[in-house]
Protein backbone atom coordinates (compact mmCIF):
# COMPACT_ATOMS: atom_id res chain seq x y z
CA UNK A 1 0.00 0.00 0.00
CA UNK A 2 1.60 3.33 -0.93
CA UNK A 3 -0.67 5.90 1.16
CA UNK A 4 -2.03 5.33 4.38
CA UNK A 5 -5.60 4.71 4.87
CA UNK A 6 -7.43 8.17 5.36
CA UNK A 7 -11.15 6.62 4.63
CA UNK A 8 -13.60 3.98 5.00
CA UNK A 9 -16.56 4.49 2.44
CA UNK A 10 -18.96 1.81 3.09
CA UNK A 11 -21.66 1.37 1.30
CA UNK A 12 -25.63 1.79 3.43
CA UNK A 13 -28.08 -0.66 1.93
CA UNK A 14 -27.30 -4.51 2.45
CA UNK A 15 -23.97 -3.95 3.11
CA UNK A 16 -24.58 -2.50 6.94
CA UNK A 17 -27.28 -4.42 7.39
CA UNK A 18 -27.94 -8.40 5.87
CA UNK A 19 -29.64 -8.76 2.56
CA UNK A 20 -31.77 -11.14 3.97
CA UNK A 21 -33.83 -8.50 5.88
CA UNK A 22 -36.13 -8.18 3.06
CA UNK A 23 -35.78 -4.47 3.12
CA UNK A 24 -34.30 -3.32 -0.35
CA UNK A 25 -37.19 -5.49 -1.83
CA UNK A 26 -39.80 -3.31 0.11
CA UNK A 27 -37.51 -0.59 -1.33
CA UNK A 28 -37.37 -2.05 -4.95
CA UNK A 29 -41.87 -2.58 -4.48
CA UNK A 30 -42.04 1.41 -3.65
CA UNK A 31 -40.04 1.88 -7.12
CA UNK A 32 -41.80 0.07 -8.92
CA UNK A 33 -45.45 1.14 -7.43
CA UNK A 34 -43.48 4.59 -7.99
CA UNK A 35 -43.98 3.97 -11.84
CA UNK A 36 -46.94 2.89 -11.52
CA UNK A 37 -48.56 5.55 -10.14
CA UNK A 38 -46.36 8.22 -10.81
CA UNK A 39 -45.90 7.52 -14.52
CA UNK A 40 -48.77 5.83 -15.06
CA UNK A 41 -46.74 2.69 -16.46
CA UNK A 42 -48.82 -0.92 -16.31
CA UNK A 43 -47.40 -3.52 -13.68
CA UNK A 44 -46.16 -5.50 -16.39
CA UNK A 45 -43.73 -2.57 -18.29
CA UNK A 46 -42.62 -1.92 -14.94
CA UNK A 47 -40.13 -5.31 -14.37
CA UNK A 48 -38.44 -5.04 -17.37
CA UNK A 49 -37.65 -1.61 -17.74
CA UNK A 50 -36.43 -1.32 -14.00
CA UNK A 51 -33.88 -4.10 -15.19
CA UNK A 52 -33.15 -2.11 -18.27
CA UNK A 53 -32.44 1.08 -16.13
CA UNK A 54 -30.50 -0.57 -13.73
CA UNK A 55 -28.13 -2.12 -16.48
CA UNK A 56 -27.90 0.91 -18.61
CA UNK A 57 -27.77 3.87 -16.12
CA UNK A 58 -26.83 1.94 -13.23
CA UNK A 59 -30.08 2.34 -11.38
CA UNK A 60 -33.93 2.80 -12.24
CA UNK A 61 -34.10 6.54 -11.08
CA UNK A 62 -31.40 7.71 -13.12
CA UNK A 63 -33.47 5.83 -16.11
CA UNK A 64 -36.22 7.63 -15.01
CA UNK A 65 -34.42 10.70 -14.79
CA UNK A 66 -32.94 10.85 -18.12
CA UNK A 67 -36.00 9.43 -19.73
CA UNK A 68 -39.06 10.70 -17.79
CA UNK A 69 -38.00 13.82 -16.47
CA UNK A 70 -38.78 12.71 -12.63
CA UNK A 71 -38.36 14.93 -9.90
CA UNK A 72 -35.04 12.34 -8.00
CA UNK A 73 -36.10 14.16 -4.92
CA UNK A 74 -40.11 13.23 -5.49
CA UNK A 75 -38.45 9.49 -6.04
CA UNK A 76 -36.04 9.44 -3.58
CA UNK A 77 -38.65 10.43 -0.98
CA UNK A 78 -41.01 8.13 -2.22
CA UNK A 79 -39.58 4.72 -2.35
CA UNK A 80 -38.25 5.35 1.38
CA UNK A 81 -41.23 6.22 2.96
CA UNK A 82 -41.08 2.96 4.91
CA UNK A 83 -41.12 1.49 8.49
CA UNK A 84 -37.20 0.33 8.55
CA UNK A 85 -38.25 -1.04 12.15
CA UNK A 86 -40.45 -3.46 10.30
CA UNK A 87 -37.03 -5.00 8.82
CA UNK A 88 -33.77 -4.36 11.12
CA UNK A 89 -33.08 -3.86 14.26
CA UNK A 90 -29.70 -2.44 16.39
CA UNK A 91 -26.27 -4.33 15.74
CA UNK A 92 -23.68 -3.94 18.76
CA UNK A 93 -21.40 -6.23 17.14
CA UNK A 94 -21.22 -3.60 14.31
CA UNK A 95 -21.50 -0.47 16.67
CA UNK A 96 -18.16 -2.13 18.69
CA UNK A 97 -16.07 -3.31 15.69
CA UNK A 98 -16.93 0.24 13.52
CA UNK A 99 -15.86 1.96 17.61
CA UNK A 100 -12.12 -0.01 16.99
CA UNK A 101 -11.38 1.29 13.35
CA UNK A 102 -10.17 4.76 13.78
CA UNK A 103 -9.72 5.69 10.48
CA UNK A 104 -12.75 8.01 9.33
CA UNK A 105 -15.82 6.30 8.34
CA UNK A 106 -18.12 7.27 5.66
CA UNK A 107 -21.36 6.30 4.13
CA UNK A 108 -21.77 6.33 0.38
CA UNK A 109 -24.71 5.47 -1.24
CA UNK A 110 -27.11 5.39 -4.24
CA UNK A 111 -29.69 6.32 -1.40
CA UNK A 112 -30.94 9.64 0.26
CA UNK A 113 -28.97 11.48 3.36
CA UNK A 114 -32.28 11.18 5.44
CA UNK A 115 -32.57 7.43 4.10
CA UNK A 116 -29.25 6.65 5.71
CA UNK A 117 -29.64 8.52 8.89
CA UNK A 118 -32.61 6.92 9.98
CA UNK A 119 -30.47 3.46 8.82
CA UNK A 120 -27.63 4.02 10.91
CA UNK A 121 -30.18 5.36 13.53
CA UNK A 122 -31.52 1.80 14.00
CA UNK A 123 -28.57 -0.15 14.09
CA UNK A 124 -27.46 2.34 16.41
CA UNK A 125 -24.20 3.23 14.91
CA UNK A 126 -24.59 6.45 13.77
CA UNK A 127 -22.32 8.15 16.35
CA UNK A 128 -19.16 6.24 14.17
CA UNK A 129 -20.32 8.56 10.82
CA UNK A 130 -19.59 12.39 10.34
CA UNK A 131 -20.09 12.13 6.83
CA UNK A 132 -22.93 10.23 4.51
CA UNK A 133 -22.19 11.16 0.48
CA UNK A 134 -25.81 10.21 -1.22
CA UNK A 135 -27.12 10.20 -4.35
CA UNK A 136 -27.77 14.05 -4.15
CA UNK A 137 -24.16 15.04 -3.59
CA UNK A 138 -23.03 13.24 -5.91
CA UNK A 139 -25.15 15.12 -8.64
CA UNK A 140 -27.58 12.42 -8.46
CA UNK A 141 -25.24 10.30 -10.07
CA UNK A 142 -24.72 6.77 -8.54
CA UNK A 143 -22.77 3.91 -8.14
CA UNK A 144 -21.49 2.48 -10.47
CA UNK A 145 -21.23 5.08 -12.47
CA UNK A 146 -16.99 6.27 -12.43
CA UNK A 147 -18.50 10.09 -12.18
CA UNK A 148 -20.21 9.01 -8.78
CA UNK A 149 -16.45 7.93 -7.13
CA UNK A 150 -14.89 10.88 -8.64
CA UNK A 151 -17.18 13.44 -6.92
CA UNK A 152 -16.94 11.57 -3.87
CA UNK A 153 -13.12 11.71 -3.83
CA UNK A 154 -13.18 15.44 -4.57
CA UNK A 155 -15.80 16.04 -1.81
CA UNK A 156 -13.44 14.30 0.77
CA UNK A 157 -10.60 15.34 -1.21
CA UNK A 158 -8.84 12.55 -1.20
CA UNK A 159 -6.92 9.91 -3.97
CA UNK A 160 -8.41 6.37 -4.25
CA UNK A 161 -5.97 4.85 -2.77
CA UNK A 162 -6.07 6.30 0.27
CA UNK A 163 -9.57 4.89 0.32
CA UNK A 164 -11.08 1.74 1.32
CA UNK A 165 -14.77 1.18 -0.10
CA UNK A 166 -17.01 -1.73 1.31
CA UNK A 167 -19.96 -2.75 -0.70
CA UNK A 168 -22.22 -5.70 -1.33
CA UNK A 169 -22.19 -5.71 -4.76
CA UNK A 170 -19.98 -6.59 -7.50
CA UNK A 171 -20.53 -3.96 -9.88
CA UNK A 172 -19.98 -1.19 -7.86
CA UNK A 173 -16.55 -2.42 -6.34
CA UNK A 174 -15.36 -2.45 -10.29
CA UNK A 175 -15.04 1.49 -10.97
CA UNK A 176 -13.73 1.95 -7.71
CA UNK A 177 -10.91 -0.79 -7.85
CA UNK A 178 -10.16 1.39 -11.31
CA UNK A 179 -9.57 4.76 -9.36
CA UNK A 180 -6.92 2.71 -6.76
CA UNK A 181 -9.14 1.93 -3.75
CA UNK A 182 -9.30 -1.24 -2.23
CA UNK A 183 -11.90 -2.72 -2.16
CA UNK A 184 -13.94 -5.42 0.06
CA UNK A 185 -16.91 -7.55 -0.85
CA UNK A 186 -19.70 -8.07 1.78
CA UNK A 187 -21.44 -11.17 0.11
CA UNK A 188 -23.69 -13.00 2.63
CA UNK A 189 -25.03 -15.59 0.37
CA UNK A 190 -22.98 -15.99 -2.89
CA UNK A 191 -20.72 -18.66 -1.87
CA UNK A 192 -19.85 -19.38 -5.36
CA UNK A 193 -18.06 -15.87 -5.78
CA UNK A 194 -16.56 -16.51 -2.42
CA UNK A 195 -14.76 -18.93 -3.83
CA UNK A 196 -13.79 -17.46 -7.24
CA UNK A 197 -13.12 -14.00 -6.08
CA UNK A 198 -13.20 -11.05 -8.97
CA UNK A 199 -9.79 -9.59 -9.60
CA UNK A 200 -11.50 -6.25 -8.66
CA UNK A 201 -12.21 -7.41 -4.90
CA UNK A 202 -9.64 -7.37 -2.38
CA UNK A 203 -11.16 -8.63 0.21
CA UNK A 204 -14.81 -11.00 0.75
CA UNK A 205 -16.46 -10.70 3.58
CA UNK A 206 -19.12 -13.02 4.46
CA UNK A 207 -20.74 -10.22 6.97
CA UNK A 208 -19.70 -6.39 7.82
CA UNK A 209 -18.48 -6.85 11.09
CA UNK A 210 -15.53 -8.75 9.44
CA UNK A 211 -14.24 -5.58 8.21
CA UNK A 212 -12.50 -4.91 11.03
CA UNK A 213 -10.25 -7.78 10.75
CA UNK A 214 -9.82 -6.57 7.21
CA UNK A 215 -8.58 -3.17 8.60
CA UNK A 216 -6.22 -4.70 11.52
CA UNK A 217 -4.43 -6.50 8.32
CA UNK A 218 -3.91 -3.80 6.07
CA UNK A 219 -3.14 -1.10 8.97
CA UNK A 220 -1.14 -4.18 10.83
CA UNK A 221 -2.44 -2.25 14.06
CA UNK A 222 -0.98 0.95 13.15
CA UNK A 223 -3.43 3.69 11.93
CA UNK A 224 -6.49 1.60 11.49
CA UNK A 225 -7.09 0.49 15.20
MG1 LIG B 1 -25.86 -2.10 -1.36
Amino acid sequence: MSKPLKYVLFDLDETLYPSQSGLMAAIGGLMSRFMEERLGMSPTEVPPLREHYYHVYGTTMRGLQIHHGIDPEDYLAYVHDIPLEDYIGPNDELDRVLAKIKIEKVVFTNASEDHACRVLRILGVERHFNRIIDVRATGYIGKPDPEAYRRALEILGAEGDECLIVDDRLRNLTPAKALGMITVLVDDGNAALRQNPSRDVDFVIGKVTEIGEVVWRLTLGRNGF
